[in-house]
């Protein structure tokens, strides 16, 4: 394809500027054209630079011009500012003063087409259109600039013309016609919308659309805010027609898309149908009455595990914040006021979220508040909820669904920015709880030892359990990934989700949370409320053993100062993970060597002469990171993520070592490296030869089933193996790690994962090599056992999770664990794995 259109989206907030450029990629995750982001200031704050901006229409400048989209008032003279710098660009440069989201959407859209650049800022100028019909508002006359004129998209242009082809004028006969109907759930919303246009741009017709249960005119398909105009949900019945030689191919095209469901959910009682015939639309006789077949597993029975551990207590329950839409209009009618108080609420909240982060116990808690925090400020969502508090609304109504929207674009952005969806209904709460003049706090405050349950627990609420009192934390719906599942691990309280169960407890019921055997029991018997399966916290005497002394190393994962801190408190043996990204995350270039250097020299010296197994880079999937990896990779988790990124550009790896080697040098550290992602013997010798050029000894993680399957040839070039059992789950089961509802998948009880930890220790150990785990797998006391059952030398995990393992560990002899892997490597599910080593194994209480 020649040059196109290239889009920089300008934001005061990098998470911003980073969700709305996420869902417009969505609409064209095969073929997205040049996109670039200057959001954000160097540090993580809010603000605009005039050298990013320069950077970002650098980035994707070329003939076919640029355009620029732009929050609030400085990030438009950011932006002018950059323009005065650059240096005779390649093409025109245009600032369009669309609306960020809609616009950036409309724009990605158009010039992913190959469209010009007039189209591309036509579109993005008349992004609005949709919505102000839809709410039935006069076409903007404002929001327009010069650069922008309006035009008006949907109901006269299926007939203006404009691009003066073939005159159009919807009352012609088309030479085709097709009638469907939307069978989609959400219809046309942004994705298929932008699918339709797709489908109905370069084609030898013109096609049209129109809503036969609206007002039936007819517009254009090749423009999104045409099409997004139309208002066709789940139901409506549309004419596709079409004009020109091409007719018949283009309506036939657009009726299959349709019918299909743009891969979508459907509607209830809805049926794709891309072959035609039946739509099995809405309307067909949905069988809601035909019975759930015997052999399907209810999905509420299942316990989905959030954060390991067993506690035994009286179940106590809190009620999800009950947020009032209709919050009084304490500032008497007066607009201007209840902008005020909007806004006070607002930045009351994010402060006491600013001083929660300052107080919290550890990093993943603070750096988890701290971005919570940011929300509450983000100026985007507050100038949305301004300017509806402008139109008449109270300020309860417009914070409400000025989240409510941000948060859907979040669920529609799926992946990682869908579990933040919670953050922002967070926010909402707790500026509706302090415009109603309460702080929202709605813990239970006992000094007694309670199991605390919770339809849904903010990450925030989450932060402010005492371990010391609650002892478990039970959910209805939760997923492994969401903050509140990070902030529960991070704080060693154990968590469960139990679906619908949750109604069957009564207040003050004994319940026993198992999360180490993904079990709920209302009412255990005796043996189970035992004071002994309470969480009491074990010791560790800093050697790690088996019941017959035989040595297995228990180390900690480390991200950043915090948990180097905890590892040394808690008698870690070493580091045997050291993640790297916290110090590459949340930015746009990579730090240099010498930060990195006074970084890892930091992290090293207090751990004096304990080993450090020092990850380098593990960019992409979960963690993308804008100057290494590509955000429109259609399958992350596939893509080119860990070791994979060298392939493009070695360089980032080689400083990365070099400030590795010269931080241990600096503070005589016993320092190795080791890869993440490598999936065959080629990458191992490569990444060998990479440290080795820096004078480090090398390893590989083990996260995929070739590089277990291989571990022997792997050896050949590395020193040693470690294996990551999350990634090792998620690429076995061929299930995405961060989708919860495929949790019982990314077990890592799942025998077939088990298997392989087994086959990779036996061929480290017929080399006489160590061969670590340092995945959550290993900060389970029960199978740390079968870990070390099955044969690997080392455990790493977060180094709370050391003295319960260690204590699980020295109740074992090495025979028995090697049983009891054995065993765990034979069964046939995850469950009866878990079930059978727990009924063994005599542990500890979590700490
Ligand atoms: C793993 O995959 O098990 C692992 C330790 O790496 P991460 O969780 O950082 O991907
Ligand atoms: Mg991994």
């Amino acid at each position: 394809m020649t040059d196109r259109v290239g889009v920089v989206v300008v934001s005061h907030s990098a998470a911003l500027a980073d969700a709305v450029v996420a869902l417009a990629r969505q609409m064209v995750d095969d073929d997205p054209p040049p996109i670039a982001v200057a959001a954000g200031t160097d540090d993580g704050g809010l603000g605009t630079d005039a050298m990013a901006v320069h950077a970002a229409i650098e980035e994707v400048a070329s003939p076919a011009g640029v355009i620029v989209l732009m929050d609030l008032g400085s990030a438009v003279m950011s932006t002018e500012t950059a323009l005065e710098f650059l240096d005779d660009p390649p093409g025109p440069i245009r600032l369009v003063a669309a609306p960020i989201v809609e616009g950036t959407v409309a724009a990605v859209v158009q010039a992913a087409l190959g469209s010009d650049l007039d189209t591309v800022v036509r579109e993005a100028a008349r992004a609005l259109d949709a919505k102000r019909d839809h709410l039935g508002e006069a076409p903007g006359t404002d929001g327009h600039d010069q650069h922008a004129p309006v035009e008006r998209s949907s109901r006269a242009s299926a007939g203006d013309g404009d691009d003066g082809d073939d005159g159009d004028d919807g009352d012609d006969q088309p030479d085709a016609r097709e009638e469907v109907i939307v069978v989609n759930r959400d219809g046309f919303h942004a994705r298929p919308a932008a699918a339709l246009v797709r489908a109905a741009t370069g084609r030898d017709a013109r096609v049209t659309l129109a809503n036969l249960d609206g007002d039936a005119a007819p517009v254009r398909a090749d423009s999104l805010s045409a099409v997004a105009g139309l208002d066709a949900r789940a139901g409506t019945r549309l004419a596709v027609a079409a004009h020109g030689p091409g007719a018949a191919d283009a309506v036939a095209d657009v009726v299959a898309l349709v019918r299909g469901g743009f891969g979508e959910p459907l509607a209830d009682g809805a049926a794709p149908d891309s072959a035609g015939g039946d739509t099995g639309a809405p309307g067909a006789e949905p069988e809601e009455d035909a019975p759930w077949p015997d052999w399907a597993p209810r999905r509420a029975s299942q316990v989905v595990v959030l954060a390991p551990g067993r506690a035994v207590g009286p179940a106590v329950r809190v009620a999800r914040g009950e947020a009032s839409p209709t919050t009084p209009d304490a500032a008497g009618g007066d607009v201007e006021a209840e902008v005020s108080r909007l806004r006070d609420a607002a930045t009351a909240v994010a402060k006491d979220l600013d001083s929660r982060a300052e107080q919290a116990p550890d990093d993943t808690t603070r750096d988890v508040l701290a971005a919570t925090a940011m929300l509450a400020r983000d100026p985007d969502l507050l100038d949305a909820a301004t300017s509806q508090v402008r139109d008449g609304t109270t300020a309860g109504t417009a914070i409400r669904r000025a989240t409510d929207e941000v948060a859907t674009t979040f669920r529609r952005a799926g992946g990682r920015l869908a579990g933040r969806q919670r953050d922002v209904e967070d926010i909402r709460d707790r500026v509706l709880a302090m415009l109603a003049g309460h702080d929202g706090a709605a813990l239970p405050d006992r000094d007694e030892p309670f199991v605390l349950l919770a339809d849904d627990l903010a990450p925030v609420d989450a932060a402010g359990l005492d371990p010391a009192t609650c002892l478990a934390l039970v959910v209805r719906t939760g997923t492994p990934t969401s903050h509140t599942a990070v902030i529960a691990r991070a704080r060693g309280i154990p968590a469960i989700a139990v679906g619908d169960r949750i109604d069957d407890v009564p207040d003050g019921a004994t319940v026993l949370v198992d999360a180490d055997a993904a079990r709920f029991t209302v009412d255990p018997d005796e043996g189970a409320t035992d004071p002994a399966t309470r969480r009491i916290a074990p010791t560790f005497d800093g050697t790690g053993r088996t019941a017959d002394d035989h040595r297995v190393a228990l180390l900690a994962n480390v991200g950043g100062p915090d948990d180097v801190a905890a590892a040394v408190d808690a008698g870690a043996e070493g580091v045997g993970l050291l993640r790297t990204e916290l110090l590459f995350l949340g930015r746009t270039t990579p730090p240099p060597m010498e930060e990195q250097t006074a970084t890892y020299r930091d992290l090293f010296a207090p751990l004096g002469d304990r080993r450090i197994v020092v990850r380098t880079l593990d960019a992409g999937s979960d963690k993308p990171l804008p100057f290494v990896t590509d955000a429109d990779e259609p399958n992350p988790a596939l893509g080119v993520r860990g070791i994979r990124t060298t392939r493009f550009d070695p360089r980032l790896l080689d400083t990365q070592l070099a400030a590795i080697a010269r931080a241990a040098d600096e503070v005589a550290a016993d320092v190795v490296v080791m890869a993440p992602m490598v999936a065959t013997v080629d990458e191992a010798e490569l990444f060998a030869a990479a440290a080795a050029s820096h004078g480090l000894e090398a390893g590989v993680m083990v996260e995929t089933p070739a590089a277990a399957l291989m571990a022997d040839r792997l050896l050949d070039h590395v020193a040693f193996l470690s294996v990551g059992t999350n990634d090792l789950a998620q690429y076995t089961l061929a299930a995405d790690r961060l989708d919860g509802r495929l949790a019982d998948l990314t077990d890592p009880w799942q025998p077939t994962v088990l298997d392989l930890v087994g086959r990779t220790a036996a061929a480290a150990t017929a080399r006489g090599r160590p061969v670590g785990v340092c995945g959550e797998a290993a900060g389970d006391p029960a199978l740390a056992v079968v870990l070390v059952g099955a044969g690997v030398t080392s455990l790493s995990m977060v180094p709370r999770a050391i003295p319960a393992v260690a204590a699980a560990l020295a109740t074992v002899p090495l025979d028995r664990a090697r049983e009891l892997a054995t065993a765990a490597r034979a069964a046939t599910s995850a469950h009866e794995a878990r079930s059978l080593v727990r009924d063994e194994v005599p542990l500890p209480p979590a700490t």
